[in-house]
């Protein structure tokens, strides 16, 4: 049924005081039969790759990366790097993809040419191993923009997608899936709602970045994977497909990104 395409279990279980477990019921309990678990930092490795194992026999993949707002010095990186090679070969079928990675000149926590590197970086390294780099861009297109194009071709996803339709069209002309969170269903999100009727039905994602961007009628409340569904209603509502049409199209897509990673 649902897939949620980038969930992050571990901050989930802490928003919700509760376990990762309890999280994946009420997933469940949604009927989101797939999802995928995010990293975000180092530190958050091993509780992925153990999150991972323990439900190897579940639908739940894991992207691992460096998230613009961490710390990514070189030791980072390197930890990353070592850690992508050997599940590329212990758990090659859970691998998603390399991220979240990208630009973040909204906070800015860490410095520009640190944000830069560390995205170069995980760009290269998505490349060796043949993965999609998972993309974190925030009041940052254009300079995501250009480093990408810098490294094409090469696979990506542009997660929790927050620019116009012009944006979504370079990024799919690069040959880029675009993701759409539960901000897509906020009153005033007119440029993103734009985008969302405007690409191709074959360029698109949908999750949920929970704990983050809870979607109508929810918003407000913490978020989960099971909640993605309100986000794939409202997207069959605008662009006046069915659910189970949204639903197909979506799946097909997920499983096109899976395809091409071994
Ligand atoms: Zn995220």
């Amino acid at each position: 049924m649902f897939i949620d395409s980038h969930a992050h279990f571990d901050l989930c279980a802490e928003d919700h005081k509760t376990s990762a477990e309890t999280i994946i019921s009420l997933m469940e309990d949604n009927n989101v039969t797939t999802a995928v678990h995010i990293v975000i930092d180092t530190t958050g490795i091993q509780w992925g790759l153990d999150f991972i194992n323990r439900h190897a026999d579940k639908n739940i993949y894991i992207a691992m990366g460096i998230h613009p707002s961490s710390l990514a010095d070189s030791e980072a990186l390197h930890q990353l790097s070592v850690t992508i090679a050997h599940s590329k070969k212990t758990i090659p079928h859970k691998i998603f993809g390399i991220g979240e990675t990208g630009l973040d000149y909204y906070r800015m926590r860490q410095p520009k040419s640190m944000q830069i590197e560390s995205f170069q970086f995980q760009i290269q390294l998505a490349k060796e191993h043949n993965l999609p780099v998972i993309i974190h861009s925030r009041d940052a297109m254009d300079d995501t923009y250009s480093i990408v194009k810098e490294y094409a071709p090469m696979r990506g996803i542009i997660h929790c997608f927050s620019g116009n339709h012009i944006d979504a069209r370079k990024f799919i002309d690069l040959g880029f899936f675009i993701s759409f969170a539960g901000n897509v269903t906020y009153k005033s999100a007119t440029n993103l709602q734009q985008a969302a009727s405007y690409i191709p039905m074959d360029t698109m994602l949908l999750e949920t970045d929970a704990p983050f961007l809870t979607p109508v009628p929810f918003r407000g409340k913490p978020n989960h994977p099971g909640l993605v569904q309100h986000t794939y209603n409202y997207i069959a509502a605008l662009r006046k497909i069915s659910l189970s049409n949204c639903i197909d199209n979506i799946a097909q897509n997920f499983s096109n990104v899976l395809k091409l990673n071994n």
